[in-house]
């Protein structure tokens, strides 16, 4: 029987899911876990490097991640839902693999500098565990030997940096991991509802996964459109209009799409109504998603038991790369 090759990616537990997570990594996570053995991580130990104060939040939110994730058809019948630290190999793998990891690799990590500094401007304070944070997400994807990792683009240079750190290792001292690939969803950086760069848990622009029609509705007339358009009858501009991406990437109806797109740019729709069939769109997208979510969220032992599943079974994979960790790096004394 030819075995699948493994997939390992991973989310937060710092709040419940949003669009941008849907469209950069759920919505491959649920079409790969056909063809691939998958690892879903949930890194409570990795959001307690800058959450530290909020043990409560990431407790409430382990559980909405799993409920977010049951809800987009992610099956824990086919792929493994584990709990970072229920699975603490992750731990002792990351501790290994810092001896191994040249500090310049952090220094220069595009994406760990940016959050830093977004940490620095909410005056929080940086612990070593959120620098170290690059080194454990390296450490979470070799433990499963994973091949490959399907993330948004700011994953890429933790990606980058674990293809390193696997050679480096290999050429120390055995070839115990492959060198896993990035993939990055089909919008690699979805904007946020207030035109920012990216939408984020972080930034509080987001539409959660789990919004009511209400909430949806309402957060998406809310959203940051053309800011030179002052009146309907101006003509607007389409290209970088958070809202017409939204419509290029939800709104199913194509033809619906280029007519409005025709129709601003010709100053002959205002931005209410081009919100209004968003909201719309979206409302359709989201609607089978929150209907599963019900589902699930009226069992929540169950939904704990997949998580305790999960991590059981985790661990025995973890633990059979951890022998060959021990063995490769010599940790063997008494035998
Ligand atoms: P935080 O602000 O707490 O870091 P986050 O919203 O960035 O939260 P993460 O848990 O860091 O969420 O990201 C989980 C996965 O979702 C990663 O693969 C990340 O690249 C992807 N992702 C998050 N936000 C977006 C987005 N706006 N567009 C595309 N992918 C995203
Ligand atoms: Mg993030």
């Amino acid at each position: 029987m030819e075995t699948k090759k493994r997939i390992l990616t991973g989310i937060r537990p710092t709040g419940a899911l949003h669009l941008g997570h849907y469209v950069g990594a759920l919505e491959n996570w649920v079409r790969l876990q056909e063809s691939y053995e998958c690892f879903f991580l949930i890194a409570d130990y990795q959001a307690l490097g800058d959450h530290m104060d909020d043990i409560d939040g990431i407790r409430s939110s382990v559980l909405e991640v799993t409920l977010d994730w049951l809800a987009v058809g992610l099956d824990p019948a086919k792929s493994t839902f584990e709990v970072q630290s229920y699975v603490p190999q992750h731990a002792e793998l990351h501790m290994l693999l810092s001896m191994v990891l040249p500090l310049s690799w952090l220094q220069r990590n595009p994406t760990l500098k940016s959050e830093m500094e977004s940490l620095e401007s909410e005056h929080k304070t940086l612990s070593l565990g959120f620098y170290n944070y690059p080194a454990s997400q390296v450490a979470d994807i070799l433990l499963p030997r994973a091949h490959l990792v399907p993330v948004g683009d700011d994953q890429l240079p933790h990606i980058e940096m674990t293809r390193e750190v696997a050679r480096r290792f290999n050429r120390l001292f055995a070839p115990v991991f492959p060198e896993p690939d990035a993939l990055v969803g089909r919008v690699p950086r979805l904007v946020g509802i207030d035109g920012q760069a990216k939408m984020s848990k972080s930034l509080g622009n987001c539409i959660y996964l789990k919004d009511d029609e209400a909430e949806v509705t309402n957060k998406v007339r809310r959203m940051f459109t053309d800011p030179t358009r002052i009146h309907a009858t101006d003509p607007g501009h389409v290209e970088g209009n958070p809202v017409f991406i939204y419509h290029d990437v939800f709104n199913k109806d194509v033809d619906e799409v280029n007519e409005l797109k025709e129709r601003y740019k010709a100053g002959t729709v205002g931005d209410v109504e081009v919100k209004r069939r968003l909201a719309k769109a979206l409302n359709e997208f989201l609607e089978p998603i929150r209907a599963r979510r019900g589902e699930y969220e009226v069992r929540m032992d169950d939904v704990k038991d997949i998580l305790r599943d999960g991590s059981s079974r985790a661990r025995v994979t973890a633990e059979e790369t951890m022998n060959e960790v021990r063995d490769a790096m010599r940790l063997r004394y008494t035998e």
